[in-house]
């Protein structure tokens, strides 16, 4: 008999059948497209150094919680493209009969090859970019295409008609932003308004150790009615109980590829977290619980962007939406905490 006749047939996750029974999803502006109130990215952990088994674990796990968004971008590694390339594999080992279940976000923009159209926001430089990704994820096309970052030496119109051909082609269904300025997301809202494309979300950093996006992109977005997915929620770990006595062997900041420094973790951030416990404890919550739960309270955000290293940190964080509202008195009091009074 010949040998592929006895090669074990490939079989794919079995996903948990309650799987969006404890997820809350959210629809992002005036989209139809609804986001779980926790989405996986893979920025750390997924990439050539990583343990794939680990990976494998956090993804279907993941899925099976009710998390039915993946982001990548093609510079999450390192190297750049390892995270879109390793994604893929487990993707069409594991997952790929649910691929009418899950958006997978990428991202262009940052440096990936050299020479002038390996960066930015030229259209050549974006849909080369999308082009390769989607190569190395196999996949025929992804959920959301962004705008890694604006790129002030592009024509903001020549960047946002990258995004539109990039839909018109089949390549992505939507289009977004990531870390636009508020006049500059403006114009971009605007641009993908008139060219019948809508920005469907934009992806900003956010979190208790970092509020900018209260300075007027916020308001920007109710304007615009575009909902926001926040990233690093957790201050890439600060925000959670990992560092409340030290620096972790095997945490983010104490590997070297990690883009945590142990000098960010200082003795000012982690005695603000320890207050911060109080509250959590009070409202029957883990310190990222309480970080989710209270990035998650203006409308417009309609999703959390974790990272993960382990499934604990799944349930962990997913707890989160099971308390998501606040007193005054307790905004009031994390405000002090933060010195936002
Ligand atoms: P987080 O703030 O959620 O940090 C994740 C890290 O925190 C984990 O790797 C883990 O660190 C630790 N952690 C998570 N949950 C827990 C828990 N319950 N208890 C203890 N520790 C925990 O987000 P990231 O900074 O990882 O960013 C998330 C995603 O956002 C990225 O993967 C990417 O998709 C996106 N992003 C987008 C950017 C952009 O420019 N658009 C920029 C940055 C991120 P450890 O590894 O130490 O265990």
């Amino acid at each position: 008999m010949p040998l592929y006749f006895l090669k074990k047939e490939r079989v794919m996750h079995n996903a948990n059948e309650n799987r969006y029974e404890n997820m809350v999803y959210n629809y992002s502006g005036k989209s139809g497209l609804q986001f779980p109130a926790v989405s996986l990215g893979f920025w750390h952990n997924f990439s050539d150094i990583d343990d794939m088994s680990n990976a494998r674990k956090i993804i279907l796990h993941a899925f099976d919680k009710g998390i039915t968004h993946f982001d990548l971008a093609d510079n999450y590694g390192p190297p750049g493209g390892a995270a879109e390339k390793n994604f893929g594999r487990i993707f069409h080992k594991e997952l790929s009969a649910y691929r009418d279940e899950i958006i997978i976000s990428t991202k262009a923009g940052h440096p990936m090859w050299p020479g002038p159209y390996g960066n930015g926001g030229s259209r050549k430089h974006m849909l080369a970019s999308l082009d390769q990704g989607l190569k190395r994820m196999n996949l025929e096309y992804v959920d959301i295409f962004y705008s890694h970052r604006y790129d002030p030496e592009t024509d903001l119109v020549e960047t946002m008609s990258s995004l539109v051909q990039a839909v018109r082609q089949g390549k992505a269904m939507y289009a977004g932003i990531s870390n636009y300025p508020p006049d500059v997301a403006k114009k971009a809202f605007k641009i993908l308004n008139s060219l019948g494309t809508d920005c469907v979300i934009h992806q900003v950093s956010y979190s208790m150790m970092n509020r900018q996006i209260e300075r007027g992109l916020l308001d920007v977005h109710k304007k615009y009615n575009v909902g926001c997915i926040v990233f690093s929620p957790l201050a890439q770990g600060i925000l959670t109980d990992k560092y409340l006595n030290g620096i972790p062997k095997d945490s983010r900041a104490a590997k070297d590829h990690g883009w945590l420094k142990r000098e960010q973790v200082t003795d000012e951030k982690i005695n603000k977290v320890k207050q911060l416990k109080e509250i959590a404890k009070e409202r029957n919550q883990t310190i990222a619980q309480l970080s989710l739960s209270w990035a998650l309270r203006d409308e417009n955000i309609v999703s959390t962007l974790i990272g993960a290293s382990r499934i604990s940190h799944i349930d962990d964080n997913i707890g989160a939406i099971e308390n998501l509202s606040f007193t005054p008195d307790e905004l009031k009091r994390i405000d002090k905490i933060l010195n936002f009074l």
